[in-house]
């Protein structure tokens, strides 16, 4: 009898209720801090910034948050994902393990990100905004953000890491073709922008400075313009719980349930997206599936990082966030999974990590391809470099179960597909891709220079 290798659920299926983990779990959030007082923050330093609705979700202690009627229409164009089970990578690796993969790479946009960008699209038309901004590093949260504004009617601003900018120019055209405005970060259209250029009229920019631009120019509005960020917040971790409900709902069609679910970590999103709805489920319902983050040696925030306060940006004008991080100073060496290069991590997920309920392991840059490569060989997916992380490790826990000859069913998150990272297959195809061990001592400068804050 042949085994079935994909679930697929009914537009019917569609989650109509976000999952937030702040009901949930055992650890009281940390207060956010405004970056000049160093005092908790108030709706009304939030309110320049974001429309009230996200701010309420930011600091919600409500379990379910309904999904707008709005979202769930734009949703239908490419939810319920799949559920896929790797059975051909199963054969190849020779495992008794099952391993089974929830498929967020079929958005239009290729990643997970449109998950939030849709409902925060729809949250600042609905509140009135005119035009967002945002930074953007290889581009994945530019350009399901601006396919979420074209299809509400906003207008957007991405400042975009000046070295993806001139390396990567075609998802800034996928940007672009959204109608988009793309501008090479630092720029002369801000106060910060001016003041590095003068510095350094070279300088090849960093997602921090990039976070800084886009805020000024929101903050600098007077309202019309406000600013959206792809991860790390507790609102984006929330809107992507719709992978995890989903994948519930799917692992109960196989018949299974997961004894490991895995994921890349950058700020937490597609981790949280998934793996916060099988928390639930070891909180309240006596499951015992472990849950375990991947993240680049190069820039080891869980593993490797200090639990402190921290600003969310280099030019220290985001939020202070409790968080694992490496430092806002931090300068990541440039591998190419971009979207994991962050020097901190979402709180509640550094909550959870700290009190021992999530597992945390780091890889390194070449045996990540490799993992990627298999399963491109496997299942025919080109994944995306971040994506081959949970992949590395999906890998790693098949392997493991089979040399203990034992079943283990693992379910790993494909945060996205790799087809805007071709040049980074290149590279690793011609050997020149290097692997980064821990940065001792630029992590060691960089912590330097946490904030000091009265609280805790
Ligand atoms: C942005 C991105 C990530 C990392 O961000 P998280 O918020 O940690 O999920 C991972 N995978 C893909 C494909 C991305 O685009």
């Amino acid at each position: 009898m042949s085994e079935q290798t994909r679930y697929i659920l009914n537009e019917s299926d569609l989650p109509k209720f976000w999952y937030n983990i702040n009901a949930d779990s055992p650890i009281a959030p940390s207060p956010v801090l405004n970056p000049l007082t160093k005092e908790p923050v108030t709706p009304e330093f939030l309110s320049v910034l974001f429309p009230m609705e996200l701010i309420r979700q930011e600091i919600s202690t409500e379990r379910y948050i309904q999904i707008p009627e709005e979202v769930r229409e734009i949703y239908k164009l490419y939810r319920p994902t799949p559920l896929h089970r790797a059975i051909r990578l199963e054969k190849m690796l020779g495992t008794p393990a099952h391993i089974y993969y929830k498929n967020e790479s079929v958005s239009p946009a290729g990643s997970h990100k449109p998950n939030t960008a849709i409902a925060q699209a729809f949250y600042n038309k609905a509140a009135g905004t005119k035009a967002l901004t945002t930074e953007t590093g290889a581009g994945q949260w530019g350009s399901s953000l601006a396919m979420a504004c074209k299809m509400f009617d906003l207008d957007l601003e991405v400042y975009m890491v000046k070295v993806s900018y001139q390396q990567k120019p075609y998802r800034r055209v996928f940007m672009e073709a959204y109608d988009a405005q793309v501008f090479a970060s630092p720029t002369d259209r801000t106060e910060c922008g001016r003041r590095l250029l003068e510095q350094d009229p070279d300088s090849p920019g960093s997602l921090g400075i990039a976070i800084s631009e886009a805020v000024e120019v929101a903050a600098a509005s007077g309202g019309i313009k406000k600013y959206s960020l792809g991860s790390v917040l507790n609102h984006v971790l929330t809107h992507q719980s719709v992978i995890g409900e989903e994948a519930l709902k799917q692992m109960d069609m196989a018949g299974e349930y997961p004894d490991v679910v895995i994921g890349c970590v950058g700020g937490g999103s597609n981790f949280a997206g998934l793996a916060y709805p099988f928390l639930r489920q070891n909180l309240l319902d006596g499951q015992r599936t472990r849950l375990l983050a991947v993240e680049p040696t190069a820039t080891p925030s869980l593993t490797r990082g200090v639990y402190a306060y921290d600003y969310g940006d280099t030019a220290q004008m985001a939020p202070i966030m409790h968080m694992y991080t490496l430092g806002h100073t931090f300068v990541p060496a440039g591998i190419h999974a971009g979207g994991l290069r962050y020097h901190g991590m979402a709180a509640s997920l550094s909550a959870l990590y700290d009190a021992g309920l999530i597992e945390a392991r780091a890889v390194k840059q070449r045996t990540t391809f490799e993992a990627a490569l298999t399963f491109l060989h496997a299942e025919g997916i080109l994944p995306a470099p971040e994506s081959a992380h949970a992949i590395r490790v999906a890998i790693d826990e098949a392997l493991d179960a089979k040399q203990k000859e034992e079943k283990r069913v693992i379910l790993f998150n494909l945060s996205g597909h790799g087809h805007f990272d071709l040049s980074a297959y290149e590279k690793y195809l011609a050997d020149e891709l290097e692997d980064y061990e821990y940065p001792t001592e630029a992590v060691e400068e960089a912590i330097q220079h946490l904030p000091k804050v009265a609280v805790m």
